[in-house]
């Protein structure tokens, strides 16, 4: 029998209903075995997600000592849940348990990943799977490094003896039994893992959106969905701000060559997004799969006359960055100049050091550091079998008026790069969206 593992995000989990939504759409196909869930997250925009409200009482143990009023909330939250869907759970001595391994653990990871817990308990009940704590088969070094040989091991031999399981997202332990956790949105990362383990056929990922968008809703209205997207274009899309999935879950499933589907809770019919090994032929004629960008950026800009000619120059300038623990996300370079883009909040506080550094480790005949800047990816496998494709967009820029300070395309050939002023960005995106339409 094929396996397919579905993960429920936060709002697939949030109240009764939309769990309840979550376990049909799990009961209507019997492939779905194993089933990954989130915490509750939010009901409404102003609502609070059970995650948020459980560093509130770290937080507050930490501060007075006690965090009583804070976990009366997320009691609340469970109990109103449970009493509607499972009220035979003995959801108060859950919650009872869950309280006192605060005051016994005490770690701010330990606290973070009841939320998960708890919502795989419900779940499990509800769709009379068995409940597989991720503390057994998701391990971690006592250091907290997530340990991917012995999860993987653990994993298949649990779970080539449990046919349905709900496994809560997010956490894991180490050999002691400590709890330790992935990084805000970490249960996209167990879903995968799981996805990879058991060899499944598809890893689903239920949330509340159609999957990823050609362009950002908020800047161009009413972009096309994206059907199809390999893993590289949703890395650079993801790269850039496309955020529908955590980054770390690709790398599992790709490892396996596991499909990904991401699909919308609140609407099953919707096919979602479809993240495949390879690009099907058909879509070799279709440009570009998307735009995605960001604000926040600075151009380090430097130059120097026979700047080509000078062996390790680079390399030198690259090693003050290093030298001050500041990452780079491209490196531009021209005769005899060369410029690095950086995130603002990489250098914020140390432009001053920072040019005066480079002024005396590579003695330019200039160097300034331009703010200001946005950078927009345009992504497609497409772009590689088409001329004109670079042409096509920056005429598009500059019909829009919008002058590119940057421009870099990789050469996989299936992501060109622009920085541009960012009074200029939702101009400059709407115009390429319009290119490319
Ligand atoms: N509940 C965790 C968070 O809010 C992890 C997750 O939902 O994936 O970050």
């Amino acid at each position: 029998m094929k396996i397919k593992v579905a993960k429920f995000g936060g709002t697939s989990m949030a109240d009764a209903q939309a769990i309840t939504r979550s376990a049909d759409i799990v009961k209507a196909d019997k492939e779905r075995r194993y089933v990954v869930v989130s915490a509750p997250g939010k009901r409404f925009s102003q609502d609070i997600k059970v995650t948020d409200l459980l560093y509130e009482c770290f937080h507050k143990l930490e501060m007075d000592g006690n965090f009583d009023s804070s976990f009366e909330k997320i009691r609340e939250r469970f109990m109103t849940i449970a009493e509607e869907l499972r009220p035979d759970l003995d959801m108060e001595e859950c919650l009872d348990e869950v309280k006192q391994g605060m005051y016994k653990y005490g770690s701010t990871e330990y606290f973070a990943s009841r939320g998960e817990y708890l919502s795989g308990r419900i779940m499990a009940a509800h769709l009379g799977f068995a409940f597989v704590d991720a503390a057994e088969v998701i391990v971690f070094t006592a250091g907290g490094e997530f340990d991917a040989a012995a999860t993987r091991a653990k994993l298949k031999k649990k779970l080539s003896s449990v046919k349905y399981a709900v496994i809560p997202g997010f956490y894991g332990a180490d050999e002691s039994g400590l709890i330790h956790t992935f990084s805000r949105g970490g249960s996209d990362i167990t879903g995968a893992l799981i996805a990879e383990a058991v060899g499944a056929e598809l890893y689903e990922n239920w949330t509340d959106v159609n999957g990823f968008l050609t362009a950002d809703p908020r800047i161009v209205e009413h972009p096309a969905g994206i059907k199809e997207l390999s893993y590289r274009e949703l890395r650079e899309l993801a790269y850039m701000g496309a955020n529908v999935l955590h980054p770390e879950s690709i790398f599992p499933v790709r490892a396996g060559g596991i499909p990904i589907n991401i699909r919308n809770t609140f609407e099953p019919d919707n096919k979602g997004t479809m993240i495949v090994p390879e690009i099907t032929d058909a879509r070799k004629n279709n440009t570009i799969t998307g735009i995605a960008g960001k604000k926040g950026y600075s151009i380090i800009y430097i130059e120097k006359s026979m700047m080509n000619s000078e062996i390790g120059f680079a390399r030198k300038v690259l090693s003050v960055l290093e030298y001050y623990n500041i990452g780079f996300e491209h490196m531009p370079s021209g005769i005899d100049t060369l410029s690095i883009v950086v995130a603002d909040s990489e250098i914020a506080g140390r432009q001053e050091i920072l040019l005066d550094k480079i002024q005396k480790t590579v003695n330019p005949d200039h160097v300034e550091i331009k703010d200001g800047i946005s950078l927009i990816a345009t992504v497609g496998h497409g772009m590689s079998f088409k001329p004109g494709t670079a042409a096509k967009l920056c005429g598009a820029l500059a019909t829009a008026g919008v002058n590119i300070r940057m421009i870099d395309q990789g050469s996989s050939e299936m992501n060109i790069i622009v920085g541009v002023a960012t009074q200029d960005y939702e101009k400059a995106v709407r115009a390429i969206y319009k290119a490319f339409e």
